[in-house]
């Protein structure tokens, strides 16, 4: 169906149009997008008018050659008048309004009784802008286009409601996305990321990512928690996949809702295998992963010309591989922890045993981007004792380089005696313990 101005189906009707101005031909070229059959009432055409009319095929758009007459509305669903002469516009309203046919005045719009909307549209929804006051179409065009602009950046609740959660067919296909929803704060999420969520039927989330979005989505959207934190893992992997797979088949939009990005150490590569083996459509959307986003926070770039031009990520849950240990031998690298703050004494107590230097600068930075971030710096030999003493928990992600040297980027390198023994912050300027 195709609909203008609050809602009037205007495919196939007629529509008269008074008046052979660029107006006229602005609004007609509308019309005949909505599939309006459209009259032209003016003794003369401007060069607009008479090339839409020459272009436009002779069933859609014809050109009666003369001044208004009353009876010219006389079949009209709807009228247009841009004469440009006040008394002919009245004219035509008076005409229409004896008649019952509602008319747009383009010059006067408190003279007509319909007024044109400016549109934003999206999917099979039309948002029209209109202005109770005098007309103002470049206000409307500013106000439609930021409208627009919501509906592609997915700030709009458009997510449809009605037949989606009801269907079970099982043989309507639904879809899963992963979506790498950052570290946290929900700002830190893409558009594209937040616009699947708005999209979504189902959302199945963890405990790291944003889940304070999820308070401004429908009420109709199932909200599932498979979180887990570390030593609870209430929702088995595999539940989770077949919690996906199965309400995908449901002909359900389900949102994988992760922490950081779905495929670092986020098992979003075990999911999408698990929809690819069911043959459920599945899309991914990378998110801002805490490998980067956590360094960030303690001021730490985790590559930085003449210090270190490579990263290695490693899950500190496993014993250190000898590529692990390898990078922490290397000056030029920066290792990025993850999910190691239980294991840290048996980490560090592997890395000094193969020999890395006990000098070599780490920082932990805990809840990064969230409530309680907190940033502590030290070295490897002295960070086992610090983190024990500081009860560090997670999540926290462990840098461990040059690069986590205080005052890189400062300048103002504070590392004194007390830092080599264990320190804790104000290390990077402006972060709140
Ligand atoms: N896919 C995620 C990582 C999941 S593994 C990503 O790309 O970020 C979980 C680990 O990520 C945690 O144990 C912790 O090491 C790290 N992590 C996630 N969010 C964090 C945050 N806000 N602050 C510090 N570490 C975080």
């Amino acid at each position: 169906m195709t609909f203008v101005m609050g809602g009037l189906d205007v495919r196939d009707k007629l529509i008269v149009l008074v008046g052979g101005g660029d107006v006229t031909a602005r609004s007609a070229e509308r019309f005949l997008t909505e599939g309006a059959v459209l009259r032209i009432i003016a003794p003369r055409l401007t060069g607009a008018a008479a090339e839409l009319l020459h272009v436009t095929d002779r069933e859609r758009m014809s050109w009666v050659p003369r001044p208004f007459r009353d009876t010219d509305v006389d079949d009209a669903w709807l009228v247009h008048t841009a004469t440009g002469v006040s008394d002919v516009d009245t004219a035509v309203d008076t005409a229409c309004r004896s008649r019952r046919i509602w008319c747009i005045d383009a010059a006067d719009a408190l003279r007509g009784t319909a007024r044109l909307s400016a549109e934003a549209r999206h999917d099979d929804l039309v948002v029209g802008t209109l202005s109770t006051g005098s007309p103002d179409p470049r206000r409307s065009a500013s106000v439609r286009s930021a409208v627009q602009k919501l509906f592609e950046r997915g700030l709009l609740p458009d997510r449809k409601i009605r037949n989606r959660q009801e269907c079970s067919d099982e043989q309507h296909t639904g879809s899963v996305t992963l979506i790498g929803g950052g570290p946290g704060p929900g700002d830190l999420m893409t558009l594209r990321g937040y616009r699947a969520l708005t999209q979504a039927d189902v959302i199945v989330h963890d405990r790291l990512g944003p889940t304070d979005v999820l308070g401004d989505l429908g009420r109709h959207v199932e909200v599932i928690d498979v979180g887990k934190s570390p030593g609870n893992h209430p929702v088995s992997q595999q539940r989770i996949n077949d919690i996906l797979v199965g309400r995908a088949r449901r002909g359900l939009r389900v949102a994988r809702l992760k922490g950081g990005d779905p495929f670092v150490l986020g098992r979003g590569g075990e999911e999408a295998q698990a929809c690819n083996a069911a043959g459920v459509p599945v899309e991914v959307i990378p998110g801002v992963s805490s490998v980067v986003a956590a360094p960030q926070v303690a001021g730490i770039p985790v590559t930085h010309r003449g210090t270190a031009d490579s990263v290695h990520v490693v899950n500190g849950h496993r014993h250190p591989r000898p590529s692990t240990l390898a990078a922490l031998h290397d000056d030029g690298t920066t290792v990025v922890v993850l999910m190691g703050t239980s294991t840290l004494p048996d980490f560090v107590a592997a890395s000094l045993d193969a020999g890395v230097p006990s000098k070599r600068p780490v920082t932990i930075v805990e809840n990064a981007h969230r409530p309680g971030q907190r940033c502590l710096n030290t070295t490897l030999g002295y960070v086992t004792e610090l983190a024990t003493s500081q009860s560090v928990k997670n999540p926290a992600v462990i840098v461990v380089g040059e690069a986590a040297r205080p005052g890189l980027l400062t300048g103002q390198d504070d590392t004194d005696d007390t830092i080599v023994q264990g320190y804790l912050g104000p290390l990077a300027k402006g972060v709140s313990a």
